[in-house]
């Protein structure tokens, strides 16, 4: 296992174990839920908008550690971007998961921290896991439906 490998993991397990920004919203802008039925993971997504900033965000979830670590280092990275850097954001991260993205940018890359959920790429049915709280943010900024990866 090289070093980016476990500190990947590390982070992962680290948000998993102590996720921030978990908690309910009390007067949100926005929400929206996720399922992924693969896996049995759930997440609820509340946003707090300022014109197109997203302000604060937070959310509540059940499920597999990817899928809690994967919406708790979220939630960091999207504070404070507008809404089309949250976009853009969302597709890099999308590509990555996927293994679209040539090389892995390491934690210092410009998806810092979010550079540890490459990893599930080489794992198609973590895929889901990991991408879940992203199709519930952007549903969240779009229309607040509930979306499920299935
Ligand atoms: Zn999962």
């Amino acid at each position: 296992m090289s070093d980016l490998t476990e500190l990947y993991q590390s982070v992962i397990l680290d948000h998993n174990r102590r996720p921030r920004n978990k908690g309910e919203m009390a007067d949100p802008d926005a929400r929206a839920d996720g399922k992924n039925p693969l896996c049995g993971d759930q997440i609820t997504v509340w946003l707090k908008l300022d014109g197109d900033v997203v302000s604060d965000v937070k959310f509540v979830g059940a499920g597999c550690a990817i899928s809690q670590a994967s919406a708790s280092l979220m939630t960091q990275a999207v504070k404070g971007k507008t809404r089309p850097e949250v976009l853009a954001l969302f597709e890099r991260v999308h590509a990555m998961v996927l293994g679209k993205t040539p090389a892995p940018e390491g934690p210092h890359g410009p998806l810092g921290s979010l550079a540890a959920l490459s990893g599930v790429s080489r794992f198609p049915v973590r895929v889901k896991c990991a991408s879940l709280a992203w199709h519930t943010l952007r549903a969240a900024l779009e229309n607040g439906a509930t979306v499920t990866t299935e």
